[in-house]
């Protein structure tokens, strides 16, 4: 019977295998590293005595393909988030708390309430948010929405910087408008937050592997695809080093692999270059929460760190688009951010608690209007090898949500039959 060979078990690769297996094809699953997930992935910090994330990830109800993903892997549940859509920011500078909330339905009348909206801007301000939607492919989202005032701090800097990890005067508007008109577009039941309470792995990747076995895949860990044998517009053969595995007619493969690594790999394949880097910081706190249970995170303005999500007696902060800031001293990182944890949870200031920051350097693909354009779909040059991941052309930000679409678009590119 016919094989698919899915290389790189992120979350690309194992949408792709999850879907394929589901669909009876026989998948054999190879990732380079000891553990699946990629960049969205927990493990044991021995500094702070317990398990963490790489990284905070937020997803929000319109997110399909990735609600989609977790029904199909038996994880909807370890999702948590609030009944209804609601963000809670805290502006550093001056105290001021708010809460956004969307109301039902796509008619964005939420925008007309001062309790709803964010606090100092106009309603008729938000219309500016019309412009991303007309955006052609060379707009930055500073072009759409400018780069100053209230509305712009509060609302489209902190949203654009997330989604698009990014700052808003490179990045690329078209990706922007894509999250509003899935999410934010729908009315409040699609842009309810989300967050793996119990950790991304537990969540995103381990009831994955456990549907795959179920499903007789093959999964192997420490095995790096090193180069592809092709011949006649197909390829051939996988060279795993150690291994070389001939290929058999009807059998395929999926490249879920990062960008500079596939375009290592296929001929001729032009993949975005540049890249942008996220930092997160974790700190051990003496007791548990901080935040209430069902908001379990927080927007943050004026500050360092942007976000702050609360998990047990672990609070985490996030800064996107953080080139600039990466290669300091993790110390220093740490004293910056635990600044802005203790304002917002009401902490004493000193001592520091026990801390890890978490740098990742290519966190994402630096979504610019010229980097955009050098997205691929997922047909490479060799007639039976499929690209999946974050980066490729799904229309969407490099996001969960897209790695996850991406790969279940290489899946129905190989089997139509594919749900
Ligand atoms: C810190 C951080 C925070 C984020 N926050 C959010 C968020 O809040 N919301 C959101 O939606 N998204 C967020 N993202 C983005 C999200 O994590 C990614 O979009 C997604 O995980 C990408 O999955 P992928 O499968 O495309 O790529 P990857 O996860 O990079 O997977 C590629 C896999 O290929 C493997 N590999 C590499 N080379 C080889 C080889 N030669 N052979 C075999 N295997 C190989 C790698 O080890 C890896 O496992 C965040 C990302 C980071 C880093």
């Amino acid at each position: 019977m016919a094989r698919t060979y899915v290389i790189g078990a992120g979350l690309a690769g194992l949408s792709a295998a999850v879907s394929l297996a589901r669909a009876g094809r026989v998948v054999t699953l190879c990732e380079a590293s000891g553990q699946a997930g990629g960049r969205c992935r927990s493990y044991f910090d021995d500094r702070l005595g317990c398990a963490i994330d790489n990284g905070n990830h937020l997803l929000l109800t319109g997110n399909r393909s990735a609600m989609r993903y977790l029904e199909a892997i038996g994880a909807a549940e370890e999702l948590v988030g609030p009944a209804s859509a609601c963000f809670p920011f805290l502006d550093l500078r001056t105290g001021e708390r708010w809460r956004l909330r969307p109301n039902a339905g796509p008619l964005p009348w939420w925008i007309l309430d001062p309790r709803r909206r964010v606090p100092g801007t106009r309603a008729l301000e938000y219309l500016s948010g019309l412009r991303i939607a007309r955006a052609g492919a060379d707009r930055t989202v500073a072009d759409c929405v400018g780069d100053h005032g209230s509305l712009f701090e509060r609302f489209w800097e902190p949203l654009a910087v997330a989604a698009l990890n990014s700052p808003v005067r490179t990045g690329a508007a078209c990706l922007l408008w894509p999250v509003l008109r899935e999410t934010f577009g729908k009315g409040e039941a699609a842009c309810r937050p989300r967050i793996a309470l119990t950790g991304l792995s537990g969540t995103f990747v381990d009831p994955a592997l456990e549907l795959l076995r179920r499903r007789g895949a093959a999964v192997r860990f420490g095995t790096r695809l090193r180069a592809i044998a092709g011949e006649g517009g197909a390829a051939r053969g996988l060279d795993f080093g150690t291994e070389a595995v001939a290929l058999k007619d009807g059998d395929s493969v999926v490249l879920a692999l990062p960008p500079q690594v596939a375009a290592s790999l296929v001929p001729d394949l032009a993949v975005p270059e540049e890249s942008h880097a996220i930092v997160n910081a974790h700190f051990r706190l003496s007791e548990r929460g901080g935040l209430p249970e069902d908001l379990p995170f927080l927007g943050l303005i004026g500050g360092t760190a942007q976000w702050l999500f609360v998990r047990g007696d672990v609070a985490s902060i996030t800064i996107s688009a953080a080139d600039g800031m990466v290669d300091e001293d993790a110390d220093v990182i740490a004293r910056k951010t635990w600044r802005d944890v203790a304002a917002a949870l009401g902490c004493p200031p000193r001592p520091l608690p026990p801390y890890r920051v978490v740098k990742e350097k290519r966190a994402t693909f630096a979504q610019t209007p010229a980097q955009v354009k050098r997205r691929p779909g997922t047909r490479g040059r060799f007639a039976n090898v499929y690209l999946a991941g974050d980066w490729i052309d799904t229309g969407l930000p490099a996001t969960i949500e897209s790695a996850v679409r991406s790969g279940h678009m290489a899946a129905r590119a190989i089997d139509g039959g594919v749900p």
